[in-house]
């Protein structure tokens, strides 16, 4: 089972998250440091922005990395028994989203793809997920009562570019995940988000938390330590 998720930052400041298995670690993403680096069995990338992928922790040459964004996975052992499916989002190629499954769990992973607007999950895959590691980087009133919004947000559909909670909430609800599926919300904006945008989760009949750096979660009783 997936025992536990560590997140090292949720943010623009960089993204870096590790899920353990019995067995096995996943990280995703890896825009921040990670000294526990060499005990991952596995690293994803969902895109190729410096927040997601900092190569200089890495110490790769150019041609390494684009080898790396043909594959999108770094493989370091065979990992038996998880299987990894990649999503291509709206069919561009630089951004990928994960369906991570494991025993009887499956882990949904989504960040920086826009407004989620015109992305669907099959809804055998998503009465089945088990987690959602999903973006929800803004906020309607703050975006608005900023004095520098950042109109780019509100219909962008680019990798990089970010969704609303609204969005999210929208994604959620339209592609009826899993009532019983946790969810871990990602990629908190500090300037455009805050509380008010949390509210609307709250009606939600899914048990959710909001990824904060250097955060531990025991996905049991889906609490923090
Ligand atoms: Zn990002």
């Amino acid at each position: 089972m997936l025992n536990k998720i560590k997140v090292l930052g949720s943010s623009s400041k960089g993204n870096a998250i590790i899920l353990f298995f019995d067995n096995s670690r996943i990280q995703l993403d890896c825009g921040l440091e990670n000294k526990e680096e060499h005990l991952n069995d596995l690293l994803l990338i969902s895109h190729f922005h410096r927040d997601h992928f900092n190569e200089t922790h890495y110490g790769m040459e150019e041609n390494e990395i684009k080898e790396l964004s043909t594959d999108h996975k770094r493989f370091y052992k065979d990992l038996k028994n998880i299987d990894i499916e990649e999503v291509n989002i709206h069919h561009i190629e630089e951004n990928m989203a994960f369906i991570i499954r494991y025993e009887n769990e499956t882990i949904l992973f989504l960040t920086d793809v826009g407004n989620m607007d015109d992305i669907n999950i099959k809804p055998e895959v998503a009465k089945k997920i088990t987690y959602l590691l999903i973006e929800s980087n803004w906020c309607w009133f703050k975006m608005f009562e900023n004095k520098n919004p950042e109109p780019h947000h509100l219909y962008s559909t680019s990798p990089g570019g970010h969704a609303s909670n609204l969005q999210t909430l929208n994604f959620i609800c339209r592609n009826k995940i899993n009532e019983n599926a946790k969810i871990l919300f990602l990629h908190k904006s500090d300037s455009s988000n805050d509380e008010r945008g949390e509210e609307i989760f709250k009606r939600l009949p899914q048990k959710w938390l909001v990824a904060r750096e250097n955060q531990i979660i025991y996905t049991k009783n889906w609490k923090e330590l």
